[in-house]
């Protein structure tokens, strides 16, 4: 036990320090010399201390994100090699003997030891994008949709962990089967209720305030067949500095919304060429591609899950105090081998999701006929989020769901 403690923990250290050399010393963000000059070089629209302060940020960013992902799974690891998790099902089973009451207790232990664990690292984070002054939350703003999150998923855990369970219990090898069934429906009530129940418990959303704006917003989404009513506004100044838009929901409740900020921050052809953008998301459906991708998706992590729990349950079970692969204290492991396998799959995933997003550029261009207003809007999203136009490898591979800045101001000036 204490062998593999210690290994976990020595294979983590090595890979941050690999992280901390790949990111700080082995690369920058210099563009190819071919694009020097160029609309596409951060040097000709940034000034000095922009460049600066965006190598920084981005560097301590990208040096976050790599480093919380395994993070998790050390925690996993640790829950499970210490009888943490076999304490917590102890519990469980002591305070009542409903498989559901059991769940809500588990679930909660669990749930609040990883939120405890990770806060440093959230924390972190939060303190950076502020300190950059791309936040512009308060603390207590932040802690409130801190708690917020930690519940809604809390909730929806419950409700998962609950059904999975039960039918690793009632059939033992076709429950991933019957659960990758069960996601799908699931998958999609979540999607249909999140732009109405989820989302407006962290921001106000409401008809575009400028109403100039929105008459020539919706004569565009006329010419692209979209619905009046589906057009939002968010209000996000009092979180962020930084410009956003997108498109969320399925059915009657799908929506395209814009942050207020970049509402304030932009010229009307720049909002045009945004939503644009937006709307070619729309038109094209990349929602609904996206969800049945996940489902395709979950289908082969499922089928992957249940090989490797039972084999690993059946190797370290006993050293974490567990009887059976389908107690409710293998959960780690679950979670373990579902985040190994979502990092694993993420380039893929963002490499489908670049190819969309080149798409709707594509489409926006052609609609708003206006390259001006389209690279423009491209560097002030670079300046207002301090993002980096050129990142290193592994950064796009594992980070990058849209094209990168370089890429699309480089294929707007083709045009
Ligand atoms: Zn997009």
């Amino acid at each position: 036990m204490r062998k593999i403690a210690f290994w976990t923990l020595f294979l983590y250290a090595i890979y941050a320090l690999f992280f901390a050399f790949y990111l700080f010393q082995w690369t920058n963000s210099s563009i190819p010399a071919q694009y020097k000059g160029t609309s596409a070089d951060p040097a000709t629209f940034l000034t000095k201390k922009e460049l600066m302060l965006t190598e920084q940020f981005s560097e301590v960013k990208n040096f976050l994100f790599f480093l919380s992902v395994p993070y998790e799974w050390v925690i996993y690891i640790f829950v499970l090699l210490f009888g943490l998790s076999a304490r917590f099902q102890q519990w469980a089973e002591a305070t009542t003997k409903r498989r559901f009451m059991q769940t809500v207790i588990y679930v909660f232990w669990l749930s609040l030891l990883v939120q405890v664990v990770t806060f440093p690292l959230s924390y972190t984070s939060y303190y950076v994008t502020k300190m950059y002054n791309i936040s512009t939350q308060t603390f207590s703003s932040w802690m409130r949709d801190e708690l917020i999150d930690f519940w809604v998923n809390y909730a929806i855990m419950v409700v998962i962990v609950y059904v999975l369970y039960m039918l690793m219990k009632k059939f033992e090898k076709r429950w991933w089967v019957y659960a990758w069934l069960c996601s799908i429906p699931f998958t999609l009530f979540l999607t249909f209720i999140q732009p109405v129940f989820i989302d407006p418990l962290y921001n106000d959303f409401y008809p575009l305030k400028n109403k100039q704006l929105e008459a020539k917003i919706l004569a565009l989404a006329e010419k692209a067949n979209i619905p009046a009513e589906h057009v939002f506004e968010v209000n996000m100044s009092e979180k962020t500095n930084a410009l956003n838009a997108y498109v969320t929901g399925i059915g009657s409740n799908s929506r395209i919304v814009l942050w207020d900020t970049t509402l304030e921050r932009l010229s009307e052809d720049e909002i045009l060429f945004i939503m644009a953008h937006e709307m070619a998301h729309y038109v094209m459906k990349h929602i609904y591609w996206g969800v049945g991708l996940y489902i395709a998706v979950t289908f082969i992590g499922l089928l992957l899950t249940n090989r490797w729990m039972k084999r690993m349950m059946k190797r370290f079970g006993s050293l974490c105090r567990i009887e059976k692969w389908n107690d409710l204290a293998s959960l780690p492991m679950f979670l373990l081998l579902i985040s190994l396998l979502s990092f694993a799959a993420s380039p893929a995933m963002n490499a489908i999701s670049r190819y969309e997003e080149h798409a709707a550029d594509k489409y926006a261009i052609e609609l708003t006929k206006n390259k001006e207003a389209a690279i423009s809007t491209f560097q002030q999203l670079t300046r207002s989020s301090l993002s980096e136009v050129h990142p290193p490898y592994i950064v796009k591979l594992f980070r990058y769901s849209h094209p990168t800045i370089l890429e699309r101001i480089i294929f707007l000036e083709k045009q």
